[in-house]
């Protein structure tokens, strides 16, 4: 492990990395916009900062979980921020949920200043966060992984990398929450048919969950969709909205069409427009529900 690690970002990803961090009895170093949610990881030993660039100066490693990719920019590439103070030999781990053209931008700010970028999302909500339960896809120069290695390991359950190109585990996560996405739309009107015929959604659930599709997120994302259970939000669905948008300008600049993706975001973007950003995505069974005159009432 390095002397010391920075953690930018203290949403609930954020929050839930550096706690585990301070678990294995690291040294951490944090910052956050909003510097009131600091004071829970203060009181657990970490050291808040009063700026990115100063969480990143004697910090071997610098993880980032901002909300969007402005966001990340700003506290990289803005005033007092990482890349400035990062210094040679160290490491941003971004571990956001961002356009791959961002990272490619990022990694030339470090590398003019002898740093290096890994690209290192993430599947898994705050809780897996906080307790090392993570699936880590990562890309970029192998000696900063390597350097990287023992922080993934201590957030993650498992780690898959896909080479050295930064851009390319973005995109792995982009397709990731593309399929979670696609599966939700389907589940929803699925146990939505169901219920219009009499049926128990929550029993499809159940029997799919445990048969054809026995994997988390038919589990897990299928009984909150049937229980019509969107809150309180893991991921909150204005994100959902955010990764549907770069989901779609990667296909774009790819002449890639992907006409699923599009419906998904003109979902998300709807449920957003009616006052629904803060919910969970699964939120998007509450769409389905209401355009078949079922569901909660509003
Ligand atoms: P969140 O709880 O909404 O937290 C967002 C963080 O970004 C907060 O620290 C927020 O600061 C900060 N932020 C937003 N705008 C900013 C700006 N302009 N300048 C500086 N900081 C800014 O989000 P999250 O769920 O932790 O997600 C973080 C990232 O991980 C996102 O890219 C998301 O897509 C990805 N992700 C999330 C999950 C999940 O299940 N939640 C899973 C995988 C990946 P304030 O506290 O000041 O608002």
């Amino acid at each position: 492990m390095p002397e010391s690690i920075a953690v930018v970002g203290l949403g609930g990803m954020g929050a839930g990395a550096a706690r585990r961090l301070l678990d294995q009895g690291q040294r951490v170093m944090v910052w956050n916009r909003t510097p009131e949610k600091a004071a829970p990881l203060v009181e657990r030993g970490a050291t808040a900062a009063q700026s990115p660039g100063e969480a990143a100066a004697g910090a071997g490693i610098v993880v980032t979980f901002l909300a969007d990719d402005a966001a990340l920019e700003g506290v990289v590439l803005g005033p007092d921020g990482i890349a400035a103070r990062l210094g040679s030999g160290g490491v941003h781990l971004s571990m956001s949920t961002i356009a791959p053209t961002t990272a490619r931008r990022l990694v030339d700010a470090h590398v003019e200043r002898g740093a290096a970028y890994v690209a290192a999302p993430v599947f898994g909500r705050p809780d897996a966060a906080a307790s090392g339960q993570l699936w880590i896809v990562t890309s970029g120069p192998a000696e900063a992984k390597a350097k990287a290695r023992p922080v993934l390991e201590a957030l993650g359950q498992g780690l898959r990398d896909f080479g050295e190109d930064p851009a390319a585990a973005h995109i792995v996560k982009l397709a990731g929450n593309f399929l979670i996405a696609a599966a939700s739309e389907a589940m929803a009107e699925a146990y939505t048919l169901g219920e219009k015929c009499g049926l128990d959604r929550t029993q499809l659930a159940e029997f799919f969950g445990a048969t054809l599709f026995p994997s988390r997120i038919y589990q897990n994302y299928g009984k909150a969709i049937a229980e019509h259970r969107y809150e309180p939000a893991g991921f909150k669905l204005k994100l959902g909205l955010k990764d549907m948008r770069l989901v779609l300008g990667t296909a774009d600049a790819s002449a890639m069409p992907m006409p699923l993706a599009s419906l998904l975001h003109d979902r998300f973007l709807a449920l957003a427009a009616q006052g629904h950003g803060e919910i969970d995505w699964t939120g998007i069974g509450l769409a389905v529900a209401r355009e078949a005159g079922v569901g909660p009432p509003s």
